[in-house]
């Protein structure tokens, strides 16, 4: 579904590579998890994956499904399926949440050929799925992110996920600022997306995310570029030994 080929990046503007050669890919029906130190250019890869504008590709490329989005909009590429879930979720004030969700999918559903969901069918999804990540009703009616606290924002995230339903789905972080009931409920949430036509990326920094969503690969990302790539395992390894050996191994 993924495959990335030698990709090299940088912040436009500027001259250093932060990603230097990073070469993954993910099947369908997958879940691969990407840990790395701080710094290692895990977001980095989010934001290029989505296709932010100011992240330059110097070489490589991204296919999904066998086809190049390097030339794609940030909205073509989530209309063919592939959805993003940031470490810093963006606030937007004025949109109530529900309407920004509405937007969002009917968009979606446009860019498919799909006709827009009636307010009746659009209220029944919300509900359900606000329901099945205990979302309070109440932060619906709430500008997007403003003022959520870091659990609320998470919830938020995986509930437009939800109601996407995209083709991939990459989660930057999703458990930094969640206590462990709200860890459950997240990880919950995205086990519940898990499915054969489906693949997702869940990138972390600790292991601990990873008893909750098992990952079937696990890969190191460091200074820009995949070191080892391994069974589930290899995040319980890295959890008690750190880093250092892996590193060292492919130095
Ligand atoms: P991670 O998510 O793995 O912690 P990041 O992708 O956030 O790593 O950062 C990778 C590297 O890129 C770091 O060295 C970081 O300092 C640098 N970096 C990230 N954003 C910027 C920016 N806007 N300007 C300059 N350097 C940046
Ligand atoms: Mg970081
Ligand atoms: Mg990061």
């Amino acid at each position: 579904m993924l495959e990335i080929r030698n990709l090299h990046a940088r912040i436009a503007g500027t001259e250093t590579e932060i990603i230097r050669g990073l070469n993954l890919t993910v099947k369908a029906g997958e879940v691969a998890a990407i840990m790395g130190p701080n710094g290692s250019g895990k977001s980095t890869l989010s934001y290029i994956l989505s296709g932010r504008e100011d992240y330059e590709v110097t070489d490589g490329d991204i296919l999904f499904n066998g086809e190049s989005i390097l030339e794609l909009e940030p909205s073509e590429r989530a209309a063919k399926g592939i959805f993003l879930a940031f470490q810093y979720p963006v606030e937007i004030p004025g949109v109530a949440t529900m309407q920004f969700l509405k937007v969002a999918m009917n968009e979606q559903r446009k860019a498919r050929g799909e006709a827009e969901l009636t307010t009746p069918d659009f209220m029944k999804r919300v509900k359900a799925a606000a329901a099945e990540l205990q979302i309070n009703p109440d932060m619906l009616r709430r500008p997007l992110n403003v003022g959520f606290s870091g659990g609320e924002k998470k919830r938020a995230e995986i509930l437009q996920m939800a109601l996407l339903e995209p083709k991939l789905c990459v989660l930057d972080e999703t458990d930094s600022g969640l206590d462990i009931d709200a860890l459950k409920i997240v990880s919950d949430g995205v086990n519940a997306l898990r499915s054969p036509d489906r693949a997702v990326i869940v990138i972390t920094h600790y292991q601990r995310l990873l008893d909750h969503i098992v990952p079937d690969t696990v890969h190191v990302l460091y200074k820009g570029q995949i070191i080892k790539t391994g069974p589930k395992e290899l995040a319980h390894e890295l959890e008690a030994n750190g880093y250092a050996d892996i590193i060292g191994e492919a130095a």
